[in-house]
C-alpha cells in the first residue's frame, strides 16, 4: 500500500465525514435515512406496493383461494390449492397482458410461490388463451390440461408438419407448438377425469362424444371441492352444453359457487341448469364497458334465486375461500403502506428542517471568542 494511501486513510479515520462540518454531517444522515428507508421499502412489499394491478391479498396464506382477475370479458383465474400448489385457469386476451402478468407476480411474492403446475386452458378463444405463451415465457408452467378436442388434427400434422396448423384457432395451435417445443408436459381434461391436490379434488365433468362443433362448447367443465364446499366452472359451455350435462351428471353438478358460462352470456346458465346447481354465489367475469354482457336474463336468474353475484364489471379483482364459517369473498383494495410512507415524508422533514448542533455549537462559540477578543 502506497505510502499517500495510508496517509489519507489515517487522516480520513481522523476525521471522518460526520467531523467534517454541516454539509458533511447532513450528507451522512440523508444516506443512513435513504439506507432504512430502502429497507423498509422491500421489507413492506417494495416495488410490489407500487404494481397498478392490485392484488386482493386478504386471504394471504391460505390454504385454499380463488383468484379473479379482471380482463374484462375474458376468463382469467388464479387458484392456491392446499398442497402449495397453483392452477391458473385461462390467461384472459392479450390486451390484458399486463394485469394479468402483474396479478401472477404478486401472486408469487405474496403467497411465496414460484411455479403454475397446471395451466388449464378450457378452450381456444383468445379471451381465454390469449396469454398463454406470453406466461408460459415469463413463468414456470409445468402442466398443460387441454380439451381433446382438437388432438386429431395435432396428430395428423405432427406426422407431416412440425408446425401443428390447426385450422380451428390459429392461437391455439401457436399456443400447443411452443408447449411442445418448450417440453411443457401436456395432458387432455378426459384423461384425467379428476384429480386431488392436498385437500381438493378436481373432476372434470367431460362429454364423451361431445359432437358439437363450435369452441364455446368444447369448454373444460370442472368442479372443484374443497372441505364441504364445491366451485363448478364452466368456461364458456352454453346451454347445449349445460343440457348434455345434466343428463350425464345431474348430481353431480351441485355447486356452492358457480363460476358462470360465457360470461352471463344469454346462451348459457338456463334456469334449469341453475336449478340443478343451486348455488349460493355466482362469479361473473365480463366487463363494465360492455352492454351486452352479462345479459339481464342470466341476472335476473341469478337475483330471483337469491344468488349472490360477484362481477369482475363491479368488483375488479377479487378472491375467495373456505373458512370454518363457509365462503368468503373480498374484492382488492390498496392498503397504504403506512410506515415506508411515515419514514419517507418524516426522511424528507428531517433533511430540511435538520442542523447539525455540534456544528453550531462551534461556530457560536467561535463567533463569542470572537467577540471576545474584539471587546
Ligand atoms: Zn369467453
Amino acid at each position: 500500500m502506497g505510502q499517500r494511501l495510508k496517509y489519507k486513510i489515517r487522516k480520513f479515520l481522523k476525521n471522518p465525514f460526520y467531523k467534517r462540518g454541516d454539509f458533511y454531517v447532513k450528507l451522512t444522515f440523508t444516506i443512513f435515512c435513504i439506507s432504512i428507508f430502502i429497507f423498509l421499502f422491500f421489507l413492506f412489499d417494495g416495488i410490489v406496493y407500487f404494481e397498478n394491478i392490485i392484488y386482493a391479498k386478504n386471504y394471504v396464506g391460505n390454504p385454499f383461494q380463488v383468484h379473479v382477475i379482471n380482463v374484462e370479458n375474458g376468463d382469467a383465474f388464479l387458484l392456491r390449492m392446499p398442497n402449495n400448489e397453483t392452477i391458473m385457469v385461462d390467461t384472459g386476451d392479450d390486451k390484458y397482458y399486463d394485469r394479468v402478468e402483474s396479478y401472477i407476480k404478486q401472486y408469487f411474492h405474496y403467497e411465496k410461490l414460484n411455479s403454475i403446475d397446471y395451466l388449464i386452458l378450457t378452450h381456444s378463444d383468445k379471451d381465454h388463451i390469449g396469454n398463454a405463451i406470453s406466461i408460459m415465457k415469463k413463468y414456470n408452467v409445468k402442466n398443460i390440461i387441454r380439451p381433446d378436442v382438437y388432438s386429431k388434427f395435432e396428430e395428423t400434422n405432427s406426422l407431416t408438419d412440425d408446425k401443428y396448423i390447426i385450422t380451428e384457432s390459429e392461437i391455439y395451435s401457436d399456443v400447443i407448438k411452443y408447449a411442445f417445443d418448450n417440453k411443457i408436459q401436456m395432458v387432455f381434461a378426459n384423461d384425467l377425469k379428476s384429480m386431488s391436490l392436498g385437500e381438493c379434488k378436481i373432476n372434470f365433468l367431460w362429454l364423451e362424444n361431445n359432437k358439437f362443433t363450435d369452441d364455446n362448447n368444447h369448454s373444460i367443465v370442472f368442479k372443484l371441492i374443497y372441505k364441504s364446499k364445491s366451485f363448478l366452472f364452466m368456461g364458456d359451455a352454453e346451454e347445449k352444453f349445460e343440457e348434455n350435462l345434466i343428463s350425464i351428471y345431474k348430481d353431480e353438478l351441485n355447486a356452492d359457487v358457480l363460476k358462470v358460462g360465457h360470461h352471463g352470456s344469454k346462451t348459457s346458465t338456463s334456469q334449469e341448469f341453475l336449478n340443478i346447481v343451486n348455488p349460493k354465489f355466482a362469479i361473473l367475469s365480463c366487463s363494465s364497458r360492455s352492454s351486452i354482457l352479462p345479459s339481464h336474463e342470466v341476472i335476473d336468474r341469478l337475483s330471483n334465486m337469491n344468488i349472490k353475484i360477484a362481477s369482475t364489471a363491479n368488483e375488479g379483482n377479487f378472491a375467495m375461500t373456505v373458512t370454518d364459517s363457509g365462503i368468503e369473498f373480498a374484492k382488492a383494495t390498496r392498503k397504504p403502506n403506512y410506515l415506508a410512507l411515515i419514514f419517507a415524508i418524516g426522511t424528507i422533514l428531517v433533511a430540511i428542517v435538520w442542523k447539525n448542533p455540534v456544528y453550531n455549537n462551534t461556530k457560536a462559540i467561535k463567533s463569542i471568542k470572537g467577540k471576545k477578543i474584539i471587546e
